[in-house]
């Protein structure tokens, strides 16, 4: 048991520690109009890591990832699949707002990379879910996400899965019912 309790505290502390440099993180010009920095949340042992593009104002403003219009449709797409939101790892590509919720610049994106591998270092999940082109194109460098969605795929000895980024379900409401069957095929992870 006390063997648990340190191997859980180390991977908090290690998250914790992620979040604290990402809170004074300026690698990049983001930080300039940042209210708060987005690092992610999530249980330190969680089996699903969600990976979208970039906070949006809802984001910035508490610090706390998909909590605006497009993360109320993800948090109704996980629970129509049969899983628990507070189970999984939900965390962006980019770690600060970027200006009119434009997609983050490559240089934005480089610059958060080693935090976002680092948290997936931390949490070792057994899928890692690419939500829309943005995460897609920086872990297996495709995109088409329609055509890539509802698979898995391997790289780098991770495991990956793509789906579309809920913000899409806002434009296009018939995309809603294919984004849950897809989440269900994760149901046996989480
Ligand atoms: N969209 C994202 O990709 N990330 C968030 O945190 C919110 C909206």
């Amino acid at each position: 048991m006390l063997c648990l309790s340190l191997f859980l505290v180390f991977f908090l502390d290690s998250l914790k520690k992620i979040a604290s440099e990402i809170s004074s993180c300026k690698k990049c010009a983001l930080h300039y109009k940042r209210n708060k920095t987005v690092p992610g949340e999530g249980p330190p042992n969680a089996n699903i890591f969600f990976i979208g593009e970039a906070p949006g104002r809802d984001e910035d403003e508490t610090g706390k990832p998909f909590i605006g219009r497009a993360g109320k449709l993800l948090t109704k797409a996980l629970e129509k699949a049969g899983i628990d939101r507070k189970k999984v790892f939900i965390t962006s590509i980019a770690k600060c707002r970027p200006p009119k919720n434009r997609k983050p610049r490559k240089k934005e994106a480089g610059s958060c990379m080693p935090y976002l591998l680092r948290q997936i270092g931390c949490v070792s999940p057994e899928v890692i879910v690419l939500l829309g082109n943005s995460a897609a194109h920086a872990f297996l460098k495709k995109t088409g996400v329609a055509e890539l969605r509802g698979n898995f795929f391997s790289a780098g000895g991770k495991n990956f899965f793509v789906t579309f980024h809920p913000a899409a379900c806002l434009y296009n409401s018939s995309l809603m019912p294919l984004l849950v069957n897809d989440l269900k095929k994760l149901k046996k992870f989480a």
